[in-house]
């Protein structure tokens, strides 16, 4: 069998809610070059924190396999995320080696961009075909508050700039909205990136790990986001691209383009999500809120088939059954701010920097 055919197996990979595997997110790396606040506190990880050591990481050759395994599994779409994906060295070969897999429709990455003006070019020649660039503000105080360093938004800018020139277009361009942080400059995001072809997604600020104190009177509802943009640029709803896409899509009424909104708190879509994620040190977890997740690298590294590390993916993901932001979303009490969460909100959760969101 040649390195880029996919396994030939069944594709009766669907959960307990029949929900199919299509999409997987790998973490390629644990580090970051940022501090945001909303996923890795500087005071938390801070000079002492201790990541995952070398030997613990997924090199390239067993990202692929795992990959391929999953692409016979259904899997159609890769995003590759971290941590901050830039810093992982080398990454345009990984791109080549996932690119060349048969039944892999659409290679994806997500990044904050402060790296992404030179390596845009490698990036787009190693066969990436997307771009999603996470940007909170264009306000220089703001964006050094959010990203937890003492950068603004220019680096940022000039890869989205350069991401463009070299081809990776159309370009989503995250903004995770915060109350009392970056509200009031959702706006300028909007009037900023309009007529550009890119497309401004806003993220509703979400639960997700222990460490970043989350609260619900700190979310911006994607409702309250449309109608703040709404009042200077007026909008109107777009039907999704498919089935099961994240964004609720809105576009302006003069043609200069479209913006989306990502409501996991208000609007869960948990009945939708064919999201499979790949920790950096190789766990398979099958929820943003998960706990933990199955460790396929023991079984890589201790000699196992193709087949069998198939039989334990499937096997997970038969059995899944998450939907903790429908849960969470039941149990809230939007207006007396109190958020329900489920299984008991304060039960540890995994990190957003683990599964890259
Ligand atoms: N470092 C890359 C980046 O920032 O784009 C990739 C990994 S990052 C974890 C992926 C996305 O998750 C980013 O757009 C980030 O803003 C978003 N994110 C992180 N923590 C979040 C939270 N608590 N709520 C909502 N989105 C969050
Ligand atoms: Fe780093 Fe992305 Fe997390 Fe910000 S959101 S700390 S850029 S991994
Ligand atoms: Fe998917 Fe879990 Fe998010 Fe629901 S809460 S959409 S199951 S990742």
């Amino acid at each position: 069998m040649s390195q880029s055919t996919p396994l030939q197996l069944p594709d009766a990979t669907t959960d307990k809610f029949g929900r199919p595997m299509r999409d997987l997110r790998i973490s390629v790396t644990d580090r970051c070059n940022f501090r945001c606040t909303y996923c890795m506190p500087a005071e938390i990880f801070g000079e002492r924190y201790e990541f995952l050591p070398k030997p613990e990481i997924l090199n390239f050759e067993e990202i692929e396999r795992l990959a391929r395994i999953f692409v016979g599994l259904g899997v159609n779409k890769l995003r590759i995320t971290g941590g901050e994906p830039l810093v992982r060295a080398q990454l345009p070969a990984l791109i080549e080696r996932l690119v060349t897999i048969v039944g892999v429709e659409d290679v994806a990455l997500t990044t904050n961009g402060f790296l992404l003006a030179k390596m845009a070019a490698d990036l787009k020649q190693a066969g990436l075909q997307r771009i999603t660039v996470s940007l909170d503000s264009l306000d220089e105080e703001v964006a050094k508050k959010m990203s937890g360093r003492p950068y603004g938004p220019e680096k940022t800018l000039e890869g989205i700039e350069e991401a463009a020139r070299v081809g990776l277009a159309p370009i989503k361009i995250d903004a995770v909205v915060q109350r009392g942080e970056n509200e009031h400059t959702i706006v300028d995001m909007a009037r900023r990136f309009r007529g550009t072809g890119h497309i401004v997604r806003f993220i509703e600020y979400m639960d997700v790990g222990n460490r970043n104190g989350w609260k619900l009177d700190q979310v911006v509802t994607a409702m309250e986001i449309i109608e703040r943009i709404g009042e200077e640029f007026p909008l109107e709803p777009v039907e999704p691209n498919y089935r099961g896409e994240v964004a609720t899509r809105y576009r302006y009424k003069d043609g200069s383009g479209e913006i989306g909104v990502i409501a996991s708190v208000s609007m869960p879509f948990c009945g939708d999500c064919t999201r499979a994620r790949l920790t950096t040190d190789g766990r398979l977890v099958t929820c943003l809120f998960a706990s933990g997740g199955k460790d396929l690298k023991s079984l890589l590294r201790g000699g196992a088939s193709d087949e069998e590390i198939a039989a334990a993916i499937s096997a997970v993901w038969s059995n899944r059954s998450d939907r903790y932001s429908e849960l969470r979303e039941s149990n809230t009490d939007w207006s007396g701010g109190d958020a329900g969460g489920s299984e008991g909100e304060k039960r540890k959760k995994i990190e957003m920097y683990q599964i890259g969101g």
